[in-house]
């Protein structure tokens, strides 16, 4: 049994992972790095070019973990795919989105960019199993009589996300995926299996970050509206990047609650246009999965179409607030294009909400004040920061002490940290070894195999 990172170990970017039990390969997430372009987004798939590759399994349909899938069914096209329900109507939405996006990266005639049809057929080969049902595989070379057993637990992190328990031979391996301990406005927090792990592989994004700097979630809901509130008195405007996927989902809800107790003036919010699908697939899923509250539903809210507004000026005219993706601020995005129109603004704000990885416009953003000059990209002009800008922090991903009670919890042998950066993973490490020397930690890195048994 081993494990072989194929992108995405040592950082947040195209996340995949190879494990062989027994003959059978499995791929453990697909992604795609979010920054980087074309051809060199994608996890090392030459790394098994010729190792048995039967299945791949998607923990939630973040770009970063799904969205290099049509290339590996290219490269492997027998490989079966199995996600949640909800992660495969969530996966038809992005992947449909992302198409357009590569047309214009990827011109390599290698590796052709996938079709719209070729995305509707793909959809349509995805198996999908609910949380906590134990499902059995084996891949065509497997050499073993018992089959590998799976089972789903709610990750808690958006929804349909899961963290995967696999079991053979008596040997039990937790992959987390991107997971939450700890409550959210509409997910609540993750389920943890009772059974202990031998092997746990664990994200680390926060590992770094004090926790106290993630605050508690009400306060920081206050804090927002009293920063919105002061923004809508000057007669200016909000704007809060987010990801499309889950991210807007929780700062809506948070919104509509603090608008729903008095707390925050009511207005005008706008969204962009995967943004309002993928509201729909979270209100149908309402009272399947688990929820804080079932019946909350997103489209109640009187949110409107960002995309309808032809003029930028249109969206000071009147106290508004706009939810515009990528949360990263990625160059050419839609929250990129606004937060120029918004630097500009005396009485407007940028509010950022979530994590940011040091290399992107956001960073640079979220770090920034009234009067500095900034380049959000290496090539653009210098700009001076006009607005009001303020960090918040709403996160989907465990805190340190969320982190270590998941290892305390699955109680493994060996821990694999994936998902963070050098300074999150050291800290995470350190921290295991520290409560317990007899454990083996690992810090993945892409290409270089790990022998778990
Ligand atoms: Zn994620």
């Amino acid at each position: 049994m081993y494990l072989l990172p194929l992108g995405g170990a040592n950082e947040i970017g195209a996340n995949s992972y190879y494990l062989n039990i027994a003959g059978t390969g499995l791929v453990l997430d697909c992604g795609m790095h979010p920054q980087k372009k074309g051809l060199e987004a994608l996890p090392r798939f030459e790394l098994i070019n010729d190792l048995p590759v039967d299945f791949v399994l998607i923990t939630h349909a973040h770009q970063d973990h799904l969205s290099a899938l049509p290339y590996l069914v290219k490269l492997h096209p027998h490989i079966k795919i199995i996600t949640t329900p909800q992660t495969r109507a969530l996966a038809e939405l992005t992947l449909h989105n992302s198409v357009s996006i590569l047309c214009e990266q990827i011109k390599n005639e290698e590796m052709k960019v996938y079709s719209h049809e070729e995305i509707d057929l793909l959809i349509k080969t995805i198996d999908y199993r609910n949380y906590a049902n134990t499902f059995e595989i084996s891949g065509y070379n497997h050499q073993s009589i018992e089959p590998i057993k799976i089972t789903f637990y709610d990750a808690g992190h958006i929804l349909g996300s899961a963290s995967f328990l696999i079991e053979h031979s008596g040997k039990t391996i937790f992959y987390t995926g991107d997971i939450n301990t700890d409550d959210q406005t509409i997910q609540t927090g993750c389920s943890l299996p009772k059974v202990k792990s031998d092997v746990l592989i664990i994200e680390s994004t926060y590992g770094a970050t004090e926790s106290g700097n993630l605050l508690n979630r009400e306060k920081e809901a206050e804090r927002l509206a009293a920063s919105i509130n002061k923004i809508f008195n000057n007669g200016g405007s909000v704007l809060i990047p987010v990801f499309a996927l889950g991210k807007m989902q929780e700062i809506l809800g948070t919104l509509w609650h603090l608008i729903v107790k008095g707390k925050l003036t009511q207005t005008d919010i706008y969204i962009g246009g995967i943004g309002e699908k993928i509201n729909r697939v979270y209100d149908y899923n309402r009272y399947v999965v688990r929820r804080a509250d079932s019946e909350f539903k997103l489209l109640d809210l009187p949110v409107k179409n960002l995309y309808r507004v032809n003029n930028p000026d249109d969206f000071f005219k009147h106290p508004r607030i706009v939810l515009a993706s990528s949360g990263m601020v990625i160059e050419g995005t839609a929250s990129y294009k606004l937060a120029k129109h918004w630097l500009m603004r005396k009485d407007s704000g940028i509010f950022t909400v979530g994590y940011m990885e040091r290399s992107t416009p956001g960073y640079i953003l979220s770090n920034a004040a009234r009067g500095d000059k900034i380049k959000l990209t290496l090539f653009m002009e210098p700009v001076e920061v006009k607005c009001c800008i303020k960090k918040f922090r709403f996160t989907a991903h465990a805190k340190r002490e969320g982190l270590l009670e998941i290892v305390e919890k699955t109680n493994p042998q060996k821990v694999v940290i994936v998902h963070g950066d050098t300074n999150a993973i050291n800290w995470l490490g350190a921290a295991i070894l520290k409560k317990d020397k007899t454990k083996t930690v690992y810090a993945a890195e892409p290409g270089k195999k790990i022998i778990l048994f």
